[in-house]
């Protein structure tokens, strides 16, 4: 089976790296020529534990994986083609901004040459998949593609690990043509006994949303269990270690913090509430996470105002949203840091892998190369 992967990001790169892995012939496309240029030469854009390695295995040894900035070539003899561009908020409200997603679809549909299926992976609202459908419809009978959701759930910094070793698979289809393909290219799960998950199109894409809504909501759980704990003198982190050991709840996304961050959680949310909002359905579970985890960094920042001396230096040990990954897209860190810098303390930050990505951004903030 050969596979063609667009949108070389976070996802399409371990989704690329992986299915080489697999044993599928793999080429990943990017319209960003640098990043192309540079993943030729094995060089991850990013930080991801264990991609060098993989990267280094498939483009040298096994030559499985190659990389492309032309779709035309690349997916003219592809049996499945993946979409996995970015679909960020847009700007001005919750929506998913599915500009990209529209726009690989158009020119997936001019350069369909024979019989393949086109997979969503990226993150999108329920009914994207069937105007992805639509859009290539225009221009290319249904004999010859079939369109499938497949949400991806890997997390950052152990995406190589989620991906091989997922808990489920979930694959959304509207004939068996389609599910039988998609069977097949997981395989090599099966060894592992993988749950895969066959829905419908449209429950495919729910699963996604509700499955980060849901873990949003944890987080937001605990914070605000934390607040109370904080005012009665109560251990929050004992308390969700018990609440934890309940195999009901499950101790992961139980930590309180300084709230939910990172390029996933914050736009998910808002989507989903802004997708059943369209369909007249108030989430109003889901709008209190957003609001709270919204509020969760100015009562952080205000607790720190209030027991520091103004202009005093802060120092912050860690930037990017979460360990292990160096993506600071809607870091709860640097959000914190901006709004204290902006109340006139200086700021003073360290972090092991995030720090060039934060310098070209954030020019006022002090950097050091050690915690120390
Ligand atoms: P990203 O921003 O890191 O990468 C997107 C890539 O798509 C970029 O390299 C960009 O240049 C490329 N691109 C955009 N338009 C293109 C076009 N027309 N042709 C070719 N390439 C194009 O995105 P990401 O973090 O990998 O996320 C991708 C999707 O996967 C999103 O929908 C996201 O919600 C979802 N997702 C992300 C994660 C995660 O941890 N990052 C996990 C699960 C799902």
């Amino acid at each position: 089976m050969k596979l063609a992967i667009v949108g070389i990001g976070y996802v399409g790169l371990v989704s690329g790296a992986c299915f080489a892995e697999f044993g599928y012939k793999t080429v990943c496309i990017d319209k960003d020529a640098k990043r192309i240029k540079s993943l030729k030469f094995g060089k991850c854009p990013f930080y991801e534990p264990g991609m060098d390695n993989l990267l280094s295995k498939h483009l040298k040894k096994t030559k499985l994986l190659t990389f492309s900035t032309s779709l035309s070539d690349s997916i003219k003899d592809a049996d499945i083609v993946f979409i996995t561009v970015g679909t960020p908020s847009k700007r001005l409200d919750d929506e998913a901004d599915l500009s990209y997603v529209w726009s690989v679809a158009e020119e997936i549909s001019q350069n369909i040459k024979k019989y393949c299926l086109v997979v969503t992976k990226s993150t999108v609202p329920v009914g994207t998949s069937k105007e992805i459908k639509k859009i290539i419809n225009k221009k290319i009978s249904q004999d010859n593609f079939d369109v499938v959701s497949n949400p991806e759930f890997l997390r950052e910094g152990s995406a190589i690990d989620d991906f091989i070793r997922p808990d489920r698979v979930v694959i959304g289809t509207e004939n068996s043509k389609a599910e039988k393909i998609m069977k097949e290219l997981y395989r090599p799960l099966y060894l592992r006994e993988t749950p895969i998950v066959s829905t419908s199109i449209e429950t495919a894409e729910i699963i996604k949303y509700a499955s980060n809504s849901f873990l949003a909501t944890k987080i937001g759980f605990i914070n605000e269990v934390a607040d109370l704990c904080e005012a009665v003198g109560a251990n929050v982190q004992e308390v969700s270690k018990a609440m934890g050991i309940d195999q009901r709840i499950g101790s992961k996304f139980l930590h309180a913090g300084p709230g939910y961050g990172g390029s996933c959680f914050p736009k998910d949310v808002k989507a989903f509430s802004s997708t059943a909002k369209k369909y007249n359905v108030d989430l109003t579970i889901i709008n209190a996470v957003h609001e709270a985890n919204q509020n969760r960094i100015k009562n952080i920042a205000n607790k720190i105002i209030k027991n520091t001396e103004k202009k005093s230096i802060l120092s912050f040990l860690g930037l990017s949203f979460k360990p292990n990954t160096d993506d600071i897209r809607e870091s709860t860190s640097i959000k914190l840091a901006s709004y204290l810098y902006k109340k006139g303390y200086v700021i003073n930050c360290y972090d092991p892998v995030s720090i060039s990505n934060v310098k070209k951004e954030f020019t006022r903030f002090n950097y050091f190369n050690s915690s120390y």
